[in-house]
């Protein structure tokens, strides 16, 4: 039964580690996935902020078209005063000509206010730029890795199943059965210590009377609450 027990423990390694790489398949894909992820965010930011920069841009330019038309109105409004005939035609211009001076005012305060955020927006661009370069760079080595070890995966199982395979042949056919009935109820460790005189894998306080029949490794003795293979503490390290 020792020596049932000692290969048992390997096996329950083994699993360990298959369970761990199968693992890998699903947690693999969903870290690449979040990746991705994190890579359109950040590539969409950046979208998001160059058009900003652009709209500045065509707004001022905009402004300026608007600026230039106000100043050709006053110069042909000025040239219109040396030849009018009458004070209310005069008038009149004086008044258009100075709705137009204001204009050119209003317009010079928002295309100076329009270059300030232009140059604001523009540094925010290129900082998210250098930013997201640098994400993408990181990113693009951590997907390489994250790929080649999941494309490493499937043969590292079936190197594990292959040594699986010649450590259960170790195992008595009873106690490989208990084993493999164990392990496929339950979640989680299949052959556990007694610690503190408690299975520590649902930590049901085990009678004295079955600890002795544990430490006698006579027969195979499995915790009545929970079900799994109890060792001692100092078997873990069969
Ligand atoms: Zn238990």
């Amino acid at each position: 039964m020792q020596e049932s027990l000692r290969a048992l423990l390997e096996l329950q390694k083994t699993d360990q580690d298959l369970h761990e790489l199968e693992q890998y398949k699903v947690d693999i894909p969903n870290q690449l996935e979040t990746m991705s992820t994190a890579q359109t965010e950040a590539e969409t930011g950046l979208a998001d902020q160059e058009t900003k920069v652009a709209e500045i841009e065509k707004d001022r330019r905009q402004r300026e078209r608007e600026l230039q038309t106000a100043q050709e109105q006053v110069k042909k409004y000025q040239g219109q005063l040396y030849s009018v005939k009458t004070n209310k035609e005069y008038d009149a211009l004086q008044t258009e000509i100075q709705a137009q001076k204001t204009l050119i005012a209003e317009l010079e305060d928002a295309i100076l206010q329009l270059i300030t955020d232009a140059e604001t927006e523009s540094e925010t661009l290129e900082t998210m730029r250098g930013e997201t370069e640098s994400l993408i760079e990181r990113l693009d080595e951590e997907r390489t890795a994250l790929e080649s070890r999941l494309s490493a995966v499937d043969e590292d199982v079936a190197v594990k199943m292959d040594e699986r395979k010649r450590m259960s042949m170790r195992v008595e056919n009873q106690v490989l059965k208990v084993y493999d009935r164990i392990r496929r109820n339950l979640r989680g460790m299949t052959v556990v210590p007694v610690k503190k005189g408690a299975c520590s894998g649902c930590f049901h306080v085990i009678p004295l009377q079955v600890m002795l029949q544990i430490r006698q490794a006579q027969r195979l003795v499995s915790c009545e609450s929970c079900g799994r293979i109890l060792i001692t503490e100092e078997g873990q390290g069969y």
